[in-house]
């Protein structure tokens, strides 16, 4: 029944734009002459079509003649006799029949004989280089600038290249190549064939002198580059097509064409998912593999918009929004969640902005230009869509709706309702509200927030109180907002205008809103105290909390980010490269997963222009800018090996910061002893971090022992003996890596990575 009513309510919403079509065609098979001494072009299109309704006169598009371009018909055949045909000025050749009817529900086979020099559709210019070069760009509807076809993604068909060219071209097509054939007057005959159906939009040829290079051949699919011969390098540029083919089909479901062949081309469009030969622009070439999320969309497109067809142009989005989404899906897969999360936000950003400047639904059937269909709606809204859908339903359903829907409709088409229906139907769930706010609401989540930490007595224990208050009131949203709190994770469910919630939580910490990026929507958030005891308006919401360490608890974050997310008296805690001494410290401490430790440090002083940490390093106690201490050691990222702790309770920590200011200037302490006025790392903060008086890190007896050892470590013995003095062995001590693993300590984020540190 819920299947029922969410197809009717869509069907309904959506209002499809398909053409009344009085046809539908079976296969197109194309022979077509191509010269060095014009833009002529010369062809013949069979093609077998049966119509819905009998009628004295059907018709296929073809721009007409005007001026310099379009093309002439010479000849129309029916069955192979000849017909009578009208060229209309509205480009569509009408196939007449002067005796009667042309009958319904039976084959017919159209020839039309025609020749012309295309004003789009067929790119025929000098590529970069300066050579000859012939490129089809047929998307949208643009086919029918140098073919005879029904140029709708509606009615997808077989499609046959058979291309006559100079033989110095080589040529690729739609399809397999079934033969290539020399002819005697300098020309050659490539023929191309397919066995699946294809939506004119991407069925298309190329010719070109290229340089072809095979990849790989997987599941029985060539993958191979074709640039331009001239190109000194670039080759091996199209590779991450491998990788991404891979994915897709390991993650989706069989590719259905022959081969993949990534073409360099003169395409309009950064890159053109031609059925199982994408075109890019033509500098995407330059040695520096700098394509690869380009590629891994086009490739996208094969199970998305090219197999699985849109069935019109508003649901453009399971074509585009999809391409976008497997892209981040790949990235995800290739370089973890962190990256993965980047890309979320930058594709919401362009959601949001693009929400202000146009209001208009995913699922959009008021555009008349479709080049206006390419934008974030189509693309980054659909994305997003699909990524809340995973969120909703969880990842083994989400990715088993999408090999459902790629399966059922990988020889088709499909539009919105026909994805809503696999969807429901897989996940068992009712997503009505879910698709209705998201695809066929103009509007995005926009809230404002508004928290603050209570300490009343009656709720016995710290609280965080907010509200979240939806500024569109006349479109609420039903949607679950996610904050992080420390370490514990809740998850809101708004569904009012005005929702507030009460939640338990340690003092001193500040919220981070959508930390794992799951939700499409802006805010505007103040720290401030509200009055939320009065009146009736304050219903205190069930919370649901989980255990947020299946993910990588800390964040990666960047110097930009640094000024809003540490706060004075964060701990730093730092991965050194400083030889033998170093590992030697690492090797018998233990930090927090597994980092490795050597240097700790306070963030003692942030205003807008500079952060400052206090520390204990290079004989004495003083102040480092932060840039200057997060450049000593790097990643193989190229970022700092710092990772940012703080210490829970916010009382302690201000009193540390007044605390630690009281040993600026004293020296450092190279022995590690507890009690001589000196004072190495971990020590300073050992002095500064007070509950009541008393120091919240405990010493532990210190050892310089090899592990698993009783020799001591030979570095240790050197750097003792330098100084003249014996090895502490057993004094109490303490060192970074236990400090990070302090139950006063929460790590929350880092810039790069440790050695050591396991996700
Ligand atoms: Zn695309």
């Amino acid at each position: 029944m819920r299947i029922i009513v969410a197809f009717l309510l869509f069907s309904l919403l959506s209002q499809t734009q398909v053409p009344a079509q009085k046809l539908d065609v079976k296969k197109y098979d194309f022979t077509l002459e191509l010269s060095d001494q014009n833009d002529e072009i010369v062809g013949e299109a069979i093609i077998d079509l049966v119509l819905f309704e009998s009628t004295p006169s059907f018709s296929l598009q073809l721009v007409k003649k005007q001026d310099k371009t379009g093309m002439r018909v010479t000849r129309v055949f029916v069955n192979g006799l000849p017909s009578c045909f009208h060229f209309g000025e509205d480009d569509r050749v009408y196939v007449k029949n002067n005796t009667g009817n042309w009958p319904h529900n039976i084959p017919l086979q159209v020839k039309i004989e025609y020749f012309g020099i295309p004003g789009d559709g067929l790119i025929i210019s000098d590529n970069k280089f300066g050579s000859r070069s012939f490129f089809g760009d047929n998307w949208p509807d643009r086919a029918h600038h140098w073919l005879p076809v029904i140029d709708h993604p509606s009615d997808k068909a077989e499609v046959e290249f058979k291309i006559i060219a100079p033989q110095h071209y080589e040529i690729i097509a739609s399809g397999a190549l079934i033969e290539r054939i020399n002819l005697s007057d300098g020309k050659s005959l490539h023929h191309f064939k397919s066995k699946q159906e294809y939506p004119t939009k991407v069925m298309v040829l190329a010719a070109s002198e290229f340089k072809v290079t095979p990849y790989d051949t997987l599941k029985g699919v060539p993958i191979s580059s074709w640039i331009y011969e001239e190109n000194k390098t670039g080759e091996m540029d199209y590779l991450p097509s491998v990788a991404v083919f891979q994915f897709f089909s390991d993650t989706i479901g069989d590719y259905i064409y022959p081969k993949l062949v990534n073409v360099q081309s003169k395409t309009r469009y950064g890159g053109m998912e031609n059925a199982g030969n994408i075109f890019y622009f033509e500098n995407s070439v330059n040695g520096k593999n700098e394509v690869e999320a380009l590629i891994a969309h086009e490739v996208a497109h094969q199970w998305f918009g090219n197999a699985c067809t849109e069935k019109d142009w508003p649901h453009i989005w399971l074509s585009e929004g999809f391409a976008t989404y497997m892209t981040d899906l790949y990235w995800e897969h290739k370089y973890g969640a962190e990256a993965f999360w980047k890309r979320l936000e930058k594709e919401r950003k362009a959601v949001i902005n693009f929400g202000k400047k146009r209001s208009a639904l995913v699922v959009d059937s008021t555009v008349n230009d479709l080049m206006y269909l390419l934008n974030p709606n189509s693309y980054q809204k659909g994305a997003w869509v699909l990524h809340m859908l995973r969120n909703e339903i969880g990842d083994d359903l989400f990715f088993r709706v999408m090999q459902e829907y790629y399966d059922k409709y990988k020889y088709s088409n499909a539009e919105t309702a026909d994805f809503i229906e696999t969807a429901e139907r897989i996940s068992g769930k009712d997503l009505g509200v879910f698709f209705r706010q998201w695809l066929y609401s103009e509007m995005n989540p926009d809230f404002e927030i508004t928290w603050f930490i209570e300490e009343d007595e009656r709720l016995k224990d710290k609280m965080l109180i907010l509200k979240v208050k939806q500024k569109h009131e006349d479109h609420l949203f039903q949607l679950t907002l996610d904050v992080l709190f420390g370490q514990d994770l809740f998850s809101l469910t708004i569904d009012q205008e005005d929702n507030y919630f009460v939640l338990p939580v340690f003092k001193g910490h500040s919220p981070v809103w959508d930390p794992e990026i799951k939700l499409l929507y802006e805010a505007d958030i103040h720290q401030r105290k509200f009055d939320y005891d009065s009146g009736d308006s304050l219903r205190f919401k069930k919370w649901s909390v989980r255990e947020f360490n299946q993910r990588p608890i800390t964040r990666k974050i960047d110097l930009s980010e640094a000024n809003i997310l540490l706060q004075p008296g964060d701990l730093l805690f730092q991965d050194l490269d400083c030889g033998p001494l170093c590992e030697a410290i690492e090797s018998v401490t233990q930090g927090y997963r597994g980092a490795d430790f050597s240097h700790v440090a306070m963030v003692s002083e942030m205003d807008e222009s500079r952060i400052m940490v206090f520390e204990a390093i290079g004989g004495k106690v003083r102040e480092t800018k932060l840039e200057d201490f997060l450049s000593r050691s790097q990643d193989d990222n190229g970022d700092p090996k710092v990772m940012i702790g703080r210490v829970k309770d916010q009382s302690i920590k201000d009193k540390a910061l007044r605390e630690i200011k009281k040993y600026e200037g004293k020296a450092y302490d190279d022995v590690f002893i507890i009690e001589n006025d000196s004072y190495y790392c971990s020590e300073l903060l050992y002095f500064s971090y007070l509950d009541k008086g008393e120091p919240i890190f405990k010493l532990y007896p210190m050892t310089f022992k090899k592990p698993n050892s009783d020799d001591f470590d030979p570095a240790w013995i050197e750097y003792y003996r330098d100084l003249g003095v014996d090895i502490p062995e057993g004094e109490p001590g303490l060192n970074p890596g236990g400090i990070s693993r302090s139950p006063y300590v929460e790590m929350l984020y880092h810039f790069g990575k440790p050695s050591g540190y396991r996700e």
